[in-house]
């Protein structure tokens, strides 16, 4: 006999979401390798007489490409140079590890290292050593977390009503961009005054064309830049008609008004644009770190970016993406790590690629968590998107980590999302950009995202955009506007983040402003993590907020339950149970809670019903049926053999107010029984009749087949266990141990009337 060519389990299995992702063979022609290319450079660094850089990872000066020429001359600092290329790269990894070896030492040490020297380091940690060099190295203490507010319309009102849920559920910094590029200035306005309701200081940036974002910040409509590109090869640099000194001249641009900027990278970009030079993700990518430094940025969105699924496709990929933000960090760079780009189909996947950086923490923990809906982000679907916000706070809630976000009520969330949409529309009809009606307000208010706006006119966003450009309005001119439109709190918070870019404390390295506007930075809130007992330690009160989350039951309401049935039953005691005579009977034991106080089970119908169910089954197939109550024991075995015990025949059911039921019978032992339904959340009314009608038959000596829990895959547990522990709790307190078991007399609500 042969075996077909189909093992079902692979069909199974095929159809997963993971198998929709792209795994590629690693390549190193084309660049697709995460780590250690065979083709990466030796680490190397030569100083000529003069203290000049003449070799650098074993290239000589004339052999120097922009990336190289750039680094040599502005990233290294040649006087520590030699002694920290002398240093064994695993000395250094250690040193990374190591808690009592402080993050300022392995700093300067690395300012006098190579890219491919750092590379190497790097490459050497395992996952949970990334982990801790991560909590090590990471700039700021306090972590915190960027969102991405974008929508297919750019609606105004809507971005502004999405910018204020974001800011209340924690994110300070929010990213917006265009599906149209002239719509830019207007989601700038949109969003700069939507980030200022509720509370003040979240950041706000709009991603577009260089020159465009620049004017943008120019103008003081947005208050960070973070889309300065850099890449590891010369050919993709200047294939964007850049240099290094281009972006180094951008970025001396931003710090010269005032505004914080950093500038992205990350890997893959290069294997896109199928120029990666036969080089490694990572080697490539410290590339980028340090030119990043030598050019003077405060600053580093990397960890994939666009390129995330590219290092996802390959081994180690995930790895490379971590060593990547700690690259950053090793210079003393703020670090916006990644967990940008969605990185597959599959859950599992996706979060297994955010949680390790969740746990450690980062100075953003996301580089762009989609706080919209999917569809609506314009940067592509994130990583996170605003339907995965409960799972988020629940996974805070779990490790007891602080990942930057905190649960808002339905009623908080719409109260700043009515002010940021009613704002956006007095501030756009005051300045005469467009005229916005209360009922749009209205449904950008209750909007999901975008799907949910009927009667957007498309006209009205480019030409509001196109004059915000033409009357030259900025900062100064939204803030005065939404001072005469009654938005007073919201006026001085716009012109609090004008006059922190004259103060220029948010300039330092990783800086945000909490909600009392103070700036969070190296410099004020430096990471002073040196193991167990240091470093970010979140307060009570945040930690109060992280388990508030809106889900949460106190045990009177989880016991309580709710019912889908109206059936009702009344238990009257009347004297001490005894044994029976009659053959035919089935005695049914309740536990010490049911009916009284408990009245539902878990798969959501009423205890009366359940009970009903049972006798009516068991007078169907000829029996007698008699209820007691087993005060003495919350035990469903101990119960169902106490009812057995007093039946006629022998047999008895046990059941308990949760809903799960035992057939016994008084000569088994009290851990056996005859048929057990133990998965009550999935029992429903016809499985309890057939549970009666079996007992009844093996009263007279036949054998029906036994009842089997029914197929299910879900989280039982998951889904039930909260309410279990009430209800037992409920149970335990009702319990008299000692107590004989009670006649019941039972009333069913029809015969009341
Ligand atoms: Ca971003």
């Amino acid at each position: 006999m042969s075996a077909g060519d189909r093992w079902r389990r692979f069909e199974v299995l095929s159809q997963r979401p993971v198998n929709s992702d792209g795994f590629a063979a690693e390549n190193p022609e084309l660049g697709l390798i995460a780590i250690s290319s065979p083709y990466d450079p030796q680490p190397s660094l030569v100083l000529g007489a003069d203290g000049r850089i003449v070799e650098l990872d074993g290239k000589p000066e004339g052999a120097f490409d922009v990336i190289d020429a750039f680094i040599a001359r502005h990233g290294i600092d040649t006087y520590i140079a030699p002694a920290a290329m002398a240093r064994p790269d695993i000395e250094i990894a250690r040193m990374l590890t190591d808690p009592s070896v402080s993050r300022s030492e392995i700093v300067v040490l690395a300012r006098g290292m190579t890219p491919a020297k750092l590379a190497r380091i790097v490459a050497l940690l395992r996952p949970p050593e990334l982990l801790i060099a991560i909590a090590k190295m990471r700039v700021r203490r306090t972590p915190s977390i960027q969102a991405h507010i974008t929508n297919r319309a750019d609606d105004p009102l809507l971005l502004a009503a999405d910018a204020a849920a974001a800011v209340a559920f924690g994110f300070r910094e929010l990213e917006t961009t265009v599906p149209v590029l002239g719509d830019a200035p207007s989601n700038a306005v949109a969003l700069l005054i939507g980030s200022q309701v509720g509370r003040p200081g979240a950041l706000t940036q709009c991603s577009v064309e260089e020159a465009t974002e620049l004017d943008l910040g120019m103008r003081s409509l947005t208050t960070y830049a973070e889309t300065v590109s850099l890449y590891g090869t010369e050919q993709v640099f200047t294939d964007g008609d850049d240099t290094p000194w281009s972006k180094a001249f951008l970025a001396s641009a931003y710090a010269s008004r005032g505004l914080k900027m950093r500038v992205t990278s990350g890997a893959g970009a290069e294997v896109l644009m199928g120029a990666a030079e036969r080089k490694s993700m990572l080697y490539l990518e410290s590339r980028c770190v340090s030119l990043a430094r030598a050019l003077g940025a405060q600053g580093v969105q990397n960890g994939g970016i666009d390129g995330a699924s590219v290092a996802g496709s390959v081994p180690g990929g995930m790895r490379e993406l971590l060593a990547e933000n700690l690259l950053v960090m090793m210079h003393g760079l703020e670090s916006c790590s990644g967990n940008d780009t969605l990185v597959s189909e599959s859950d599992l996947r996706r979060a297994a690629h955010t949680v390790p950086l969740a746990l450690t923490g980062s100075d953003f923990i996301f580089s762009g968590f989609g706080a919209v809906a999917a569809y609506d982000n314009m940067f592509g679907p994130s990583n996170f998107n605003a339907d995965d916000v409960d799972d988020y706070l629940v996974m805070q809630r779990d490790w007891e980590i602080d990942g930057g976000l905190r649960p808002v009520t339905e009623r908080a969330a719409l109260e700043v999302r009515e002010r940021a949409a009613s704002a956006v529309q007095a501030v756009y009809r005051d300045l005469g950009l467009a005229d916005y009606s209360d009922e749009q307000v209205a449904a950008a208010v209750a909007a999901h995202g975008s799907e949910d706006l009927s009667d957007a006119d498309p006209a009205a966003v480019p030409g509001a955009a196109t004059r915000i450009l033409q009357r030259g309005i900025g900062g100064i001119e939204v803030a005065a506007s939404l001072s005469r439109c009654g938005f007073g709190a919201e006026a001085e918070r716009v012109l609090g983040m004008l006059r922190e870019r004259v103060k220029g404390d948010y300039l330092q390295p990783a800086a945000i402003f909490d909600d009392q506007m103070r700036v969070l930075s190296k410099v004020t809130d430096p990471n002073d993590y040196s193991g167990p007992g240091t470093g970010y330690v979140i307060s009570q009160q945040r930690r109060a907020e992280i388990a508030a989350i809106r889900q949460q039951r106190q045990v009177p309401e989880l016991a309580a339950g709710k019912a889908q049935d109206n059936s009702r039953v009344r238990l009257d005691d009347i004297g001490p149970a005894v044994a029976g005579s009659d053959p035919a009977e089935v005695v049914i034991g309740v536990s010490p809670a049911f009916g009284r106080p408990l009245s539902v089970t878990l798969s959501g119908i009423s205890c009366a019903a359940a009970l009903a169910e049972l006798v009516g089954g068991i007078e169907q197939a000829g029996g007698t049926a008699r209820v007691v109550r087993v005060a003495s024991t919350v035990d469903l075995g101990r119960i169902g053999l106490t009812a057995a015990q007093l039946s006629g025949s022998g047999v008895g059911i046990g059941l308990q107010a949760k809903g799960t039921a035992v057939v016994h019978r008084s000569d088994l032992a009290p851990l056996a029984n005859l048929e057990l339904l133990s998965t009550a959340p999935l029992i429903t009314r016809s499985m309890y009749r057939e549970l009666g009608r079996n007992a009844a038959l093996r009263t007279r000596g036949l054998e029906p087949t036994a009842m089997r829990n029914p197929y299910t895959s879900q989280a039982i547990t998951a889904r039930y266990h909260a309410r279990t522990v009430a209800m037992v709790a409920v149970e335990r307190q009702c319990a008299e141990p000692g107590a004989k078991p009670v006649e019941l007399r039972v009333g069913w609500a029809d015969e009341e009337g």
